[in-house]
């Protein structure tokens, strides 16, 4: 078995690893980083949700999220927020910071964004990426929504109809739409978003769209502008108008192209990226973890790092796994926290959420996981993202920024060791 070692081991490539991994080598640390999975990053919009609506009525968005928090930390303690109100605008300027480095910019207003979606809803969120930072709905004087044949789940009319429905528009907004036909059987965004980056399809995407063009007109794509690139820059210029990508269901480019560049960022500062490789053990003695096995690509290695972040997510990260009755961390076996007997409501879209997303670990402030008596367990091993306990992320809206927030604190923690 080959032998490595680092001074910080993060476990997990989400958006808590990348920062705990960027952070700390920000900081001069060796960094590894070892993952078996892309997890939630790429299937999310890309958009940082920090919090969505109001602590006092939560069917009401909340426009200032930082001060939401601050009433909701005063509650409810015990959310992971809790650990991390402090860091929270130092987190999110790193976050700027980074993504403005490696051209991928985001965008931040003071209070919550209002973006339409695919299905002409409005979503609240926090940081956006540059090329979904559609303008305030009632300022624009007219939009054309871009479809695209044989693409599913991409319906212009769609969005149109709702988007008269749910949105605040401009009194005489104009919406028109188009239907692009790229002559495809079938096409998935990530084939078109692909597709997208070749200068031959953008001449053929805009010789089809330039005839519905009239003047002051924001044109409206679902989120597939370039896949390892985001190409909506040529097509504002190509069309002399601003062009924008709305958020969709998943897969979403925009979380895809946020991974990839920090991904090669991380690279880039020398950390040691290992992508397929799953950590199945650990060592522990004295409260410590010595080391733990990691395996995958037909290799085993044994990894051993003063500091360990496990970043390894919840259940669709693969951080937390459930079997018949059972739920437990997948390395550790930490202590878990599990809300109620019942794991799940009936009504799924229910507004009070489902009780198995709050499951996970419990941390004190240093974000070192703790035993129902509040002892600590595990001292050099910190705890990041949707493995932290006691956060409904779907109906509050809130994954990624506590997703960045704890991860970018475990890093600067794990930097000061
Ligand atoms: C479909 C979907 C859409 C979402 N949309 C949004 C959104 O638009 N905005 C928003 O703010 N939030 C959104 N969220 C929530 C948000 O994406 C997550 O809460 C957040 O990204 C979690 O990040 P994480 O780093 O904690 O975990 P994850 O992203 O789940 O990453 C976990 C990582 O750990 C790795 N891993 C797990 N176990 C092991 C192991 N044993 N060995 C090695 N590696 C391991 C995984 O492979 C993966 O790389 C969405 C979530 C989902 C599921």
């Amino acid at each position: 078995m080959m032998k490595k070692n680092s001074e910080v081991l993060v476990i997990g490539a989400g958006l808590s690893g990348l920062m705990a991994a960027a952070k700390a080598v920000a900081q001069g640390r060796k960094v590894m980083l070892v993952a078996n999975g892309m997890g939630a990053l790429g299937l999310s919009s890309g958009c940082i949700d920090l919090w969505g609506y109001q602590v006092d009525q939560p069917d009401k968005v909340c426009t200032n999220p930082l001060e939401e928090i601050a009433k909701l930390v005063q509650r409810q303690p015990s959310h992971p927020y809790g650990r991390l109100l402090e860091i929270l605008p130092e987190s999110l300027d790193f976050f700027l910071q980074l993504c403005q480095q490696n051209k991928i910019p985001y965008v931040k207003k003071e209070s919550n964004w209002q973006l339409p979606t695919a299905l002409g809803t409005l979503r609240p969120t926090y940081l956006v990426p540059e090329s979904m930072a559609v303008p305030d709905l009632d300022e624009i004087k007219g939009i054309l929504v871009v479809g695209f044949q044989a693409l599913k789940d991409f319906y212009p009319e769609v969005l149109i109809t709702n988007l008269q429905k749910n949105a605040q528009l401009a009194p005489n907004c104009q919406l028109s739409s188009v239907l692009v036909n790229l002559n495809r059987q079938e096409l998935n965004a990530n084939t078109l978003a692909h597709l997208l980056e070749k200068p031959t399809t953008i001449e053929q995407v805009l010789s089809q769209i330039k005839p519905h063009l009239t003047s002051e007109m924001v044109v409206l794509f679902p989120p597939v502008l370039g896949e390892q690139r985001s190409v909506d820059k040529i097509f504002c210029e190509q069309l002399g108008c601003p062009v924008f990508e709305v958020t969709n269901i998943p897969p979403a480019l925009p979380g895809q192209r946020l991974q990839r560049a920090l991904l090669k960022h991380l690279k880039n500062q020398g950390v040691e990226v290992i992508m397929g490789c799953q950590v199945t053990a650990a060592q522990v003695a004295d409260k410590s973890c010595q080391g733990v096995v990691a395996e995958g690509s037909g290799k085993k290695l044994e990894i051993s790092a003063q500091t360990i972040v496990l970043a390894t997510g919840s259940f669709l990260g693969g951080g937390l796994v459930s079997s018949m009755g059972e739920i437990r961390e997948g390395i550790f076996n930490l202590p878990l926290y599990t809300s109620s007997d019942k794991w799940s409501r009936r009504d799924f879209l229910s507004l009070a959420g489902q009780p198995f997303n709050e499951f996970g670990v419990v941390v004190n402030e240093h974000l070192q996981p703790l035993d129902e008596q509040g002892e600590i367990v595990l001292e050099n091993v910190l705890i990041t993202g949707a493995n932290l306990a006691g956060c409904n992320y779907p109906i509050e809206k809130c994954g990624n920024g506590v997703a960045l927030a704890s991860g970018y604190k475990a890093g600067k923690l794990a930097g000061e060791v």
